[in-house]
């Protein structure tokens, strides 16, 4: 097998291209796959790619930055890079239980307010622009993003702030969308110290797959304009081990330096990367760049995504292998995003096989079974809290 450098390069011979504009965020946006043709230049499509490439206009956008495209395995029709960007035509097909808007997300948004999303009581999403570096194939928000592949307008986003502003029980915004970090350094700063502002917002979080498909836009720049906001939170989306690159692992190293918490949300794929070995080296590779594995979704019921989704029990099999072989701070939370916006619900492999009578029986990861006494006192009242949130 080539090593991981020989296809970068061989990549870049076929774009013809210096390394100066490779290295150049703008010049991988401006210069995404989105065509047969320019796919033709890394893969050798497969009949079924090809109907769903010609299927794509009316399904959902195609665009692969060239690195990530530099990540795909030219002859293997099954690497997980290609499988999450390259359509197939059985996109086309709608299964049960299959929705347009599976979280329920376009019925949370307030009325007049089209980019927020408040699904809980103290946290909003704010959708901040529709374009992202790559389209994912499994994007639960297909319906929203790639549209126009820009910016909200910002009137639109000063309603979005302006919900915000008078609605004080939201303490955490999440700025997603599409990727915010697509953004100019300029522009994102305007929405981040926007929202910084606002008395009643602890803390920011930016959800975004830019160190995993175009991590040379994580740059000097970006994170010192970021380490102003703090606390701020990044939430990242790397789904397969082979996306952990020296430039990926470079990316998120220069945020972790900036002070910026790193969390991983992972969607369990068909035959990318249901196999519980793995998650576990996925997770492993995340730790090591100091980004903690925080949900690995279970797919959410996108219409077209049937064929990638696994089932539950898929899932479940890999919590069960992860625990005990890796560290806690290496385990997930594995959880259904209820259709509808019902919210997330954690699901977990059955550990506790009864339990009466103040007496728990477990089970560990061995299947060792084992039995835990509760206290004959049960009040948990805590005495001092009566002071401690008194109030001033
Ligand atoms: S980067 Fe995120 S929002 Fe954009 S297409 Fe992929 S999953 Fe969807």
């Amino acid at each position: 097998m080539a090593s991981l450098p020989l296809l970068r390069e061989k990549a870049l011979r076929r774009a013809e291209v210096s390394s100066a504009d490779w290295n150049d965020w703008g010049w991988q946006l401006r210069n995404r796959l989105t065509t047969r043709e320019d796919l033709e230049g890394f893969v050798r499509l497969t009949d079924e790619e090809r109907r769903g490439i010609e299927l794509a206009p009316s399904l959902f956008r195609i665009g692969i930055t060239p690195y990530y495209a530099s990540l795909m395995d030219r002859e293997h029709p099954s690497c997980p890079v290609r499988m999450q960007v390259i359509p197939l035509g059985v996109e086309e097909r709608v299964s049960r239980g299959e929705y347009v808007d599976p979280l329920g997300e376009d019925g949370l948004m307030p009325e007049g307010v089209s980019s927020i999303v408040h699904r809980y009581p103290d946290r909003v999403l704010l959708l901040a622009l529709d374009r992202c570096a790559i389209y994912c194939r499994h994007c639960n928000r297909r319906r929203l993003v790639g549209q126009d592949d820009g910016v909200i307008p910002k009137q639109e986003l000063e309603r979005a702030l302006d919900y915000i502003r008078r609605t004080p029980q939201v303490r955490d915004v999440l700025i997603s969308g599409g990727d915010p970090l697509t953004l100019s350094t300029d522009k994102l700063e305007w929405l981040v110290s926007s929202v910084r502002a606002i008395e009643h917002v602890d803390i920011v979080r930016i959800g975004t797959r830019v160190p995993v498909c175009l991590p040379m836009r994580v740059d000097d720049e970006l994170c010192a304009m970021l380490r102003k906001y703090h606390p701020l939170y990044i939430n990242t989306h790397f789904n397969h081990p082979k996306e952990v690159t020296p430039e990926a692992r470079a990316a998120c190293e220069k945020l972790a330096d900036a002070g910026i918490p790193l969390g991983n949300q992972t969607v369990l794929l068909r035959g990318v990367n249901s196999q519980p070995r793995t998650i576990e080296a996925l997770n492993r590779l995340l730790l090591k760049m100091r980004v903690k594995p925080y949900y690995l979704f279970q797919g959410d019921p996108v219409q077209g995504t049937d064929h990638l989704r696994t089932p539950v029990s898929a899932g479940l099999e890999i919590m069960e292998h992860l625990r005990g072989r890796i560290t806690g701070m290496g385990i997930p939370q594995l959880v259904i995003d209820a259709p509808g916006g019902g919210g997330k619900i954690p699901i977990l492999p059955n550990y506790l096989l009864n339990w009466s009578n103040g007496e728990l029986k477990l089970r560990n990861y061995e299947d060792k079974i084992v039995h835990y006494v509760e206290p004959v006192e049960r009040d948990c009242t805590c005495a001092y809290d009566e002071v401690f949130f008194a109030p001033s």
